[in-house]
């Protein structure tokens, strides 16, 4: 497309790009502005599971799929020089040919949906500092994941605009900014209600005193594996439980052999070629019906 080979031309290296990145950002804190760049160690541009939560609602959207890959490098080489996270905006600064501007406005969640949200995990969430570091049943996390009924945003509550010439659709830019707040949650989980406009206090707050999760089971952390529970009671009691012989590989039976491996070519050869065509025939028959 004409858009992209505007930019072509005017291509900087990794290297180069990185460079006037740093500059751009020394730039930006002389004039007293807190610059906020995303970092990423490694491969992986979240590990939390809110980062990955909101990497992985992003990438369920078709209308992103494609448009998503191409602001992964852009977030892993360091493109995202400032990133910032308020009530219903991201605004942030990303590095290509030039420095550009990225807005994302963000829909805050609907009231409604907020309390029946709420509702909904009455009384499974006593700590917000444990739901901040994902450790709830998956029952509750899955609850608050759900696309449509979730936390997160779906793409029509999601609004951009970048300062690229791209801009009419979702650009590089954008969606470096979007996956580098994935990465922003990793450290700051409580910046998703931020964004959304709500109050997460409400989610530990039993408010109607329907439990309709609380009875799901508990996370991982908060049960003893059924190992302990062996070690506590097992050992003592039975001994060790002798586990059956591994059975000796049995050849496989005649039927899942092939039955005949090549046969020669009958002298009924006429007769072969006339069920071939008319394989064929079928064939051709359902391609059309089913094209
Ligand atoms: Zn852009």
């Amino acid at each position: 497309m004409a858009r992209d080979d505007w930019e072509w031309p005017r291509y900087v290296s990794v290297a180069e790009r990185r460079r006037k990145a740093e500059r751009e950002m020394k730039k930006l804190r002389k004039k007293g502005h807190a610059v906020s760049p995303v970092t990423i160690e490694g491969r992986a541009i979240a590990t939390s599971f809110w980062g990955k939560a909101w990497c992985k609602n992003l990438e369920d959207y078709r209308d992103y799929e494609s448009r998503l890959p191409r602001g992964r490098a852009y977030v892993r080489n360091g493109s995202v020089i400032d990133l910032q996270i308020a009530p219903l905006e991201i605004t942030a600064m990303v590095s290509g040919s030039s420095i550009y501007q990225v807005t994302i406005r963000i829909k805050a969640a609907s009231k409604a949906g907020w309390q029946v949200l709420c509702q909904d995990c009455a009384g499974a969430i006593d700590s917000l500092v444990e739901l901040l570091q994902g450790r709830f049943s998956k029952a509750v996390m899955d609850r608050i994941c759900r696309q449509d009924t979730g936390l997160f945003p779906k793409p029509s509550e999601i609004r951009f605009d970048c300062s690229c010439p791209d801009s009419a659709s979702m650009c590089k830019h954008v969606a470096a900014a979007l996956y580098g707040v994935g990465s922003r949650l990793d450290e700051s989980p409580e910046l998703l209600f931020r964004l959304r406009a709500v109050d997460g206090n409400d989610l530990t707050t039993n408010l109607s005193g329907a439990m309709p999760l609380a009875k799901q089971a508990p996370a991982a952390e908060k049960v003893l594996a059924t190992e302990d529970l062996s070690a506590l009671f097992g050992l003592d009691m039975d001994g060790p439980v002798a586990s059956p012989a591994p059975r000796p590989a049995a050849p496989a039976p005649a039927a899942a052999r092939p039955v005949a491996t090549r046969t020669r070519a009958a002298p009924a050869a006429p007769a072969a070629g006339a069920a071939r065509k008319s394989r064929a025939k079928t064939a051709a028959r359902s391609t059309r019906t089913t094209a």
